[in-house]
């Protein structure tokens, strides 16, 4: 096998950022706004890159999350699971 690492690493990523670019984002459930992103722990190369490139891609350094969506309008992480078993508390 041909072990190029700079060439692997180039297209996860490619294939991570068009994942994350087709990904369906909930609104956020404080503000409706649909800037919203998944939440990712971990900063490794790929991740840094994603979250530089990437308006969908969340990055955090370290878990558990705060939820798994981050709304960018207002800074947030939020879960859509947990808010509605809550019975949308307001
Ligand atoms: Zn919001």
């Amino acid at each position: 096998m041909a072990e190029d690492g700079t060439y692997d690493r180039e297209q996860v990523y490619q294939e991570q950022y068009r994942r994350f670019m087709k990904m369906e984002v909930p609104p956020c459930t404080r503000c409706g706004s649909g800037t919203t992103a998944s939440g990712q722990v971990g900063v490794i190369g790929i991740t840094i890159r994603l979250a530089a490139t990437c308006p969908k891609f969340k990055l955090i350094p370290n878990g558990p999350k705060p939820g798994e969506w981050f709304c960018n309008s207002c800074g947030r992480f939020f879960d859509v699971a947990y808010e509605s078993r809550e019975g949308g508390k307001t």
